[in-house]
C-alpha cells in the first residue's frame, strides 16, 4: 500500500513520537481521533504527553474506567456499536458518539442526555463496506430517521455528520469509491437536512491503513489505533 513506508518508520517510534510524527502530516482541518481500545492508562498518558486530547474507545465498561482514571480534559469518543442500555454509562460525559445507526438509540442518547442537561454530538453510521455487518445506515435509513416526527423532538442530541469504515482490502479503487460514497451521503444530507446547521461539518473516516487515501477523499477526523500504539492483543 502506498503508505507503507511511512507506516515502517512509524512502527519504530514510541508512542508520542508516532503521535508527533502523524500530526505533523496532517493536514490542520484533519482532527486524529487516537483508539486506544485495549491499551493501558500508561500507554494512553504517553500520547496525552506529547499532546494528544482525542481518544476512541469502542467498550462502555472500559470507557468508564478510563475516564475516571484519565485527565478530565481528554475528549472522548465511543466509535463502536452502543447498546442502548449502557447509553446511560458515557452519557454524562462522552464529547462524541461516531456509530448512531438506528433512531431507536438516537432517543435513548436525548433520553440519557436531557438527565445530565447536556446535548451529544453524535455522528450517524453508514454502511459503505462490502463485508456484511449490522451496523450503519443506508441513505434511505437515514433519511427516514431525520424525517420522522420523533427525531424533530430531540433537543438534546446534535448531529455533526457521518462516520463510516471501507472494506479492508489492498483494493485501493475500492477503498477510495467507499470513501467517496460516504462524501457523497454527507453532502446530500448538508444540503437536504442541515445547510443552516454549522455543527453538521465531520466525515470521520479513515483508519490506520487507509487514513492517507480517506484524507485524500475528504477526511475530516481519522481514527488510528495500531499506527499510534502498536498491534493490539485481545
Ligand atoms: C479499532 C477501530 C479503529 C482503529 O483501527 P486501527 O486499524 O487500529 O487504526 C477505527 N475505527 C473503529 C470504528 C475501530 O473499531
Amino acid at each position: 500500500m502506498r503508505n507503507f513506508l511511512l507506516l515502517e518508520k512509524i512502527k519504530l517510534m514510541g508512542v508520542g513520537e508516532k503521535i508527533s510524527e502523524l500530526k505533523s502530516i496532517l493536514p490542520e482541518k484533519v482532527k486524529l481521533v487516537a483508539v486506544s481500545k485495549t491499551k493501558p492508562n500508561e500507554i494512553i498518558m504517553q500520547a496525552y504527553n506529547a499532546g494528544q486530547r482525542i481518544f476512541g474507545e469502542n467498550k462502555v465498561q472500559d470507557l468508564a474506567e478510563k475516564y475516571e482514571a484519565l485527565p478530565k480534559d481528554i475528549e472522548w469518543h465511543f466509535i463502536g456499536h452502543l447498546q442502548t442500555n449502557k447509553v446511560k454509562f458515557v452519557a454524562p460525559f462522552i464529547s462524541l458518539i461516531q456509530a448512531v445507526d438506528s433512531l431507536k438509540l438516537l432517543k435513548i442518547i436525548n433520553k440519557e442526555a436531557q438527565k445530565y442537561e447536556r446535548i451529544i454530538p453524535c455522528l450517524l453510521q453508514f454502511h459503505v463496506a462490502l463485508e456484511e455487518t449490522k451496523f450503519g445506515m443506508s441513505l434511505e435509513e437515514a433519511k427516514s430517521l431525520l424525517e420522522s416526527n420523533e427525531f424533530a423532538t430531540f433537543e438534546n442530541v446534535e448531529i455533526y455528520g457521518v462516520m463510516g469504515m471501507a472494506t479492508y482490502t489492498n483494493d485501493e479503487n475500492q477503498v477510495r469509491n467507499e470513501f467517496r460514497m460516504l462524501r457523497n451521503i454527507f453532502q446530500i444530507l448538508k444540503n437536504g437536512y442541515f445547510s443552516t446547521s454549522q455543527k453538521f461539518s465531520e466525515i470521520s473516516m479513515g483508519m490506520s491503513h487507509d487514513f492517507q487515501l480517506a484524507i485524500e477523499e475528504g477526511s475530516t477526523m481519522i481514527r488510528v489505533g495500531t499506527s499510534i500504539f502498536g498491534d493490539r492483543n485481545y
